[in-house]
């Protein structure tokens, strides 16, 4: 006898539905017999995948847009502005509530994996001291990975190297640096050589925000993969945005691709916030604002996609869907073909494990964490379409979401 059995569950890419049997928290059956439960749920058919990895959102300036005026230029300039002022008035009251709000919107859209990128940039790490208790609050939850943001610089604000290491003596799970905001080329690879070495020096993950900029002359992606290999980090390297590589002739571009396949680095990108952000500048005809999506995947990277901003002074939407995201992401990388739509279910999900570093334990099979978000899609390309609230989600074989199906009446 299961503790739940949920009937009738459509696994992504079979045909047939199967019947998954549940006990102490893990899948020990996933069958087309019939299973006996202490409770059972039936599923109807609809579509089970393991939940989101979320890859790259920030904690701490969520649900600020408007708080106290709007980007009204839209520039990530003005962004940075208003965040700056912002930042000044953060408590950690402040930071755990907004946080809070904002993973229960990612969850209710089926994610349970969140990294979440938290500037360092200030003198008390309020934000960073919120999220560290927020994570330890809601372990039972979900999971969330830190990665300690060095907003202004590492070199241009050298005070951010001792708050690098506080923030990873404090709990950080991955070092950041921002290369192509620090003042020059030169001064760009030191804040990565520091990252990379202080990384190192702890075991922690690195994940760079690397070439998010519409110019060719912006070539950090490379430095990324080069000290990878020679650090000997393969897999334990992530790279958000990558922009630039857009703006590469194909010939570098593809050599620089091929460079991050090689050392495995996972590139992250982020579709909703970088469509509107980037190709500002550009003379027609306008980039699309996505990095080199389809060609990356071509390569075998390990690529994902991610919601990033909810509602701050850098995007002014989002509501936790990241389908949204995904749905930007098809479009604006021209990746409509079945197998496409495959490789994009696959980065919002297993290639996010992977990155997460949470592979062994990641996926629906006999033996592993019964982690589960049903979706009220009978194939699981409508997600994309429709891209619906999770209607059940659970964590270790306990409902965390539900969500009632929505129903319209036509009066006519
Ligand atoms: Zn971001």
């Amino acid at each position: 006898m299961f503790d739940l059995v949920l009937k009738n569950a459509q696994l992504p890419f079979q045909t047939n539905s199967a019947n998954i049997g549940i006990k102490a928290g893990r899948i020990l059956s996933i069958s087309s017999e019939n299973l006996l439960g202490a409770k059972e749920l039936d599923l109807e058919g609809n579509v089970v995948l393991p939940p989101f990895v979320e890859m790259h959102t920030h904690l701490d300036t969520v649900l600020t847009a408007g708080d106290t005026v709007f980007n009204q230029s839209g520039t990530l300039g003005e962004a940075i502005d208003i965040w700056s002022i912002r930042k000044q008035s953060l408590t950690k009251e402040d930071v755990k509530n907004r946080a809070s709000k904002a993973l229960k919107m990612l969850m209710a859209y089926g994610v349970l994996y969140v990294r979440a990128a938290v500037d360092i940039s200030d003198p008390n790490l309020t934000a960073l001291h919120g999220i560290i208790e927020l994570r330890e609050e809601l372990q039972s939850l979900l999971s969330i990975q830190i990665i300690a943001f060095p907003q202004n610089g590492i070199v241009s604000c050298p005070e951010n190297q001792d708050r690098l290491e506080e923030a990873i003596l404090l709990g950080a799970d991955a070092v950041s640096a921002v290369p192509h905001l620090e003042h020059t080329r030169e001064e760009g690879i030191q804040s990565l050589e520091f990252a990379f070495s202080l990384a190192k020096k702890y075991e922690k993950e690195i994940h760079i925000f690397c070439d998010e900029v519409d110019d060719e002359h912006s070539r950090f992606l490379e430095v990324v993969a080069s000290l990878t290999l020679k650090e000997k980090l393969e897999g334990k390297v992530t790279a958000s945005h990558a922009n630039a590589l857009l703006y590469y002739s194909d010939a570098y571009a593809n050599k620089v691709m091929s460079l991050v396949k090689q050392a495995n680095v996972t590139i992250v990108c982020c579709p909703l916030v970088n469509t509107t952000m980037q190709g500002r500048t550009d003379s027609h005809p306008k980039g699309r604002g996505i990095t080199r999506l389809k060609e990356l995947a071509e390569q075998g990277v390990n690529v994902c996609i991610a919601h990033d901003d909810i509602r701050t002074p850098f995007y002014p939407f989002g509501n936790g869907n990241i389908l949204q995201a995904a749905h930007m992401a098809i479009h604006l990388a021209h990746m409509t073909g079945r197998e496409e739509l495959k490789q994009i279910v696959n980065m919002l999900t297993i290639n996010g494990a992977t990155a997460y570093s949470i592979q062994d334990q990641y996926g629906i099979e006999v033996g592993k964490e019964a982690n589960l978000a049903c979706f009220p899609v009978k194939d699981v390309y409508d997600i994309f379409f429709k891209q619906p609230k999770c209607r059940y989600l659970f964590r270790k074989g306990e409902l965390m979401v539900e969500t009632e199906p929505e129903r319209t009446c036509w009066n006519i």
